[in-house]
């Protein structure tokens, strides 16, 4: 079955709840979000009275909970020795948190080592996935999911063999598995016309069955530019048709896919519908005006 959602928003009044509400406006029948702003880590509690009302409705609404993700935010740095203690600390509140809502997933980009080499930037993630993993209480089931990245500045994660060394030094990695985002995959060198390599190359080394989510998004740059801007599907480098190969790759299938694309003109959300294409199967290329018209 195909799992087909985006990203959407975490209000402290609403929290899960309005994200699913806003996920269940677009036709979604999975979604992402974040705790609290993506770019900081202030962060409200959990409030089980809102979490079980967002739990009833999913249940009417037949969508299922397992399919649903959190991204940590983006400025916790593992590989960062200035910031350690604190990324570690958040990251295991951060854990339970995402416990505390029922989720299974949490989305992290592993990491910029910022000038200590690379060597040194994995064994600092290995380290603070391990003191995260250590702090956590009896009953948290989350598995975190080390984003693959564009390789812009001096992130972490742009190859297989970054994540294969995470994942294998890790002390327990029942709990470690992996997102792929096309945009992320195409600007960090992989042909995306040639996925099936990829994906075979993927099993030999790590496993398909380590990966949790998908990140759908077209780039707005060329493959091997390691720049990280994402476009709007079938709009960018990547294109229509090779996206769809993959969100309906038959390997693939039940693994949420969520788009990360950007709002058009930065206020209509494309999300409904860049679904209902995706859907369709067939690319119509005056998508940008209809979401402009809604
Ligand atoms: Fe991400
Ligand atoms: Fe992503
Ligand atoms: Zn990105």
């Amino acid at each position: 079955m195909l799992y087909i959602g985006s990203h959407v928003g975490f209000n402290k009044n609403t929290q899960m709840l309005g994200s699913l509400e806003e996920a269940l406006s677009y036709n979604a029948n999975c979604f992402m979000f974040y705790t609290g702003a993506p770019q900081n880590t202030a962060r409200s509690p959990i409030e089980d009275g809102l979490t079980l009302k967002a739990l009833e409705k999913m249940k009417e609404e037949k969508m299922d909970l397992s399919k649903i993700i959190v991204h940590a935010p983006y400025i916790i740095n593992l590989c960062n020795e200035d910031n350690f203690e604190f990324s570690t600390r958040f990251l295991t509140e951060e854990l339970e948190r995402v416990n505390a809502l029922g989720v299974k997933y949490l989305v992290l980009h592993p990491g910029s080592h910022i000038g200590l080499g690379v060597e040194k930037g994995l064994d600092n993630i290995v380290k603070g996935l391990n003191i995260a993993f250590m702090n956590l209480k009896d009953n948290n089931n989350v598995t975190i999911l080390l984003e693959t990245m564009a390789g812009k500045g001096s992130e972490i994660g742009s190859n297989l063999k970054e994540i294969k060394y995470i994942i294998d030094h890790v002390e327990d990695n029942s709990h470690l598995g992996v997102c792929l985002d096309t945009c992320h995959l195409n600007d960090a060198g992989y042909d995306l016309t040639k996925f099936n390599d990829y994906l075979e190359e993927f099993d030999k080394e790590i496993g398909i069955n380590r990966i949790g989510c998908i990140h759908i998004n077209d780039s707005k740059n060329e493959i091997a530019s390691h720049k990280d801007r994402h476009e709007n599907i079938g709009f960018g480098t990547i294109g229509f048709n090779t996206l769809m190969n993959i969100i309906y790759n038959e390997k693939l299938e039940n693994i949420p896919k969520i788009l990360e694309t950007p709002y058009v003109d930065k206020e209509y959300p494309p999300y409904k519908y860049e679904i209902e294409m995706i859907r369709n199967k067939t690319f119509d290329e005056n998508l940008i005006e209809k979401i402009k018209k809604q």
